[in-house]
This record gives C-alpha cells, structure tokens and sequence, in this order.
C-alpha cells in the first residue's frame, strides 16, 4: 500500500473512506512516477480528498465523475465551499490536481465501460426510468 504524504486526518478519511478510495494508489503511484515536490504531491491529495468528500455530499457515484463535474466541483462549490478542514480552494489548482485523477487506467476504464453501455450493438436491456 503507497504512503500519503503527511496528510491532515479529515483530509486523510476522505481520501481512504470515501469514493476515491479505490482509485487512490493509482493516483499516488502517478505522482510518484511524476516526482513531484513533496508540498505539490500534497496539494494535489488535498484537492482529490475536497473532491471525493464532495462527491459524498452530492451523493456522485464514481461511474457519473468526467470533466463536466470536476467543472461542477471548480465552478459552484469552491466558490461557495464551506468544507470542515483545510481545505484547498484555488481552482486552478484543483483543476491541476484532479485532471491526473481523470486520466488514471482504474478511473478510464470505469469511464469507458459507461460509454461502451450506449454504444453496445447486442444491449438488449433497456431502461425504464418512469
Ligand atoms: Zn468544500
């Protein structure tokens, strides 16, 4: 298992308990592989655990997260952002950190596993949503 780097324990709680969970040793690993300054690596992982305890707030299922809600997460809670911990607000930032987390195999192949339920030719299953 990676190591976090020193991490605030809210932070920590929401990167290792919530949504993310799973998706965490892939990103640590890529900022591993990147050698990133230890001070970046951990605004980077403060950024992914503000994301993912959003996530939890807004009830998101990792199958739902792509661009279009980290655009969501940037541009109407951070404003807005009442989060318990020291949390980083700088979207630019955020922006930085969770566009890795986007491009991570794990993540990608959730994503791409999604995309390939609308274009499957033998579906046969549909939904009836009403
Ligand atoms: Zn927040």
């Amino acid at each position: 298992m990676s190591k976090i780097p020193s991490l605030h324990p809210v932070l920590q709680g929401w990167l290792l308990n919530g949504p993310l969970a799973a998706y965490v040793p892939a990103y640590l690993e890529r900022l591993e592989r990147g050698r990133y300054a230890l001070s970046t690596s951990r605004r980077c992982l403060n950024a992914v655990a503000h994301f993912a305890h959003w996530m939890s707030l807004s009830r998101l299922p990792m199958a739902r997260i792509d661009e279009s809600r980290v655009d969501q997460f940037l541009q109407e809670h951070l404003p807005h952002c009442g989060c318990r911990g020291p949390v980083m607000r700088h979207p630019r930032e955020a922006h930085a950190a969770l566009m890795p987390l986007l491009a991570t195999p794990e993540l990608l192949q959730v994503v791409s596993r999604r995309f390939e339920h609308f274009v499957d030719p033998y579906e046969t299953e549909e939904d009836d949503d009403g």
